[in-house]
């Protein structure tokens, strides 16, 4: 007798399998149910119904020369957005060269630079891979994140660790940290000076990992980057530059959370961040 996968594990292969209906791949929805021992086993071992990551873990940062030819991506476009009139909020802020995530955390300290230390419980920093190719940069933390004091660990950050799963990716491939470091009270957007205090934090972030893409999660993130009022739908899924690296603006997981038929585009948008990392992708929807 074969043995039971433990009860997490069927869990979890339900979750995905959920997840990959949701943002299109649709082969599962005839085999939906409790799943069985044989059909997690089943599952669990067959790619040709599984979106099939060739590469588990990202590839090196030798440049690439070509875009893997098993994926089917549209002409990246690199357009600079339009910027408010005035100074950009990072025009000077330049790289400090030899920085660390260690340091810049020292830095930061138990800060005070803003009013949203009043109400947080954990500043939270970022998580992930210091030397990470992939930069996922959400809004703020939320109730849990500021209990935690780790980024996305909500229900928000569940359907992100499912999008990471599905390119093929663990949360400990890449780094995740949010345009402001502590929760606003009741979950509102960040105002403009916490924004200006913590946002210089998150360059330096970016610019000591010195990823390949950064993916920003959401209008928050993306406006504030990109130092741009526009809304997201103008610019979502297109390839953008910002100091020298792509970046894509894409919904934010809590969005999804409330609009699931959006998941359908922002798996599109990582698609293109899978070519561009060189993650292969076979099969992107079934047929
Ligand atoms: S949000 Fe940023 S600037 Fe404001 S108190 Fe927290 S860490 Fe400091």
């Amino acid at each position: 007798m074969p043995e039971h996968p433990p009860e997490s594990t069927q869990q979890k292969l339900s979750d995905r399998l959920r997840y990959y209906e949701d943002i299109g791949i649709g082969r599962f929805y005839r085999d939906r149910g409790p799943v069985s021992t044989q059909q997690a086993a089943a599952l669990a071992a067959a790619p040709e119904v599984t979106p099939v990551v060739e590469e588990p873990s990202l590839p090196k940062r030798e440049p690439k020369s070509a875009l893997p030819a098993t994926v089917s991506v549209s002409t990246h476009k690199l357009e600079p957005l339009p910027v408010p009139a005035g100074p950009s909020l990072f025009e000077a802020i330049n790289k400090i060269e030899n920085e660390t995530l260690p340091l810049i955390r020292e830095n930061l300290g138990e800060c005070t630079r803003c009013k949203l230390h009043k109400t947080r419980k954990k500043i939270v920093f970022g998580d992930g891979n210091p030397n990470a190719q992939l930069v996922f940069v959400g809004e703020g933390p939320g109730a849990d994140e500021d209990a935690q004091g780790l980024p996305f660990v909500g229900r928000a950050g569940k359907l992100l660790t499912q999008m990471i799963e599905a390119m093929g990716l663990q949360r400990k491939d890449v780094y995740i940290c949010n345009v402001v470091k502590c929760r606003p009270p009741e979950n509102r957007q960040p105002e403009k000076d916490e924004v200006e205090e913590c946002s210089p934090f998150l360059l330096r972030q970016i610019d000591t990992i010195a990823p390949k893409v950064i993916v920003c999660l959401g209008s928050t993130a993306a406006q504030t980057i990109l130092q741009t009022n526009r809304g997201i739908s103008h610019f979502r899924g297109e390839w953008l530059e910002f100091r020298g690296r792509k970046l894509m603006a894409t919904y934010h997981p809590a969005y999804l959370l409330r609009n699931p038929a959006a998941k359908s585009e922002v798996w599109k948008d990582l698609q293109k961040v899978m070519a561009e990392l060189g993650l292969a992708v076979k099969r992107s929807k079934a047929t």
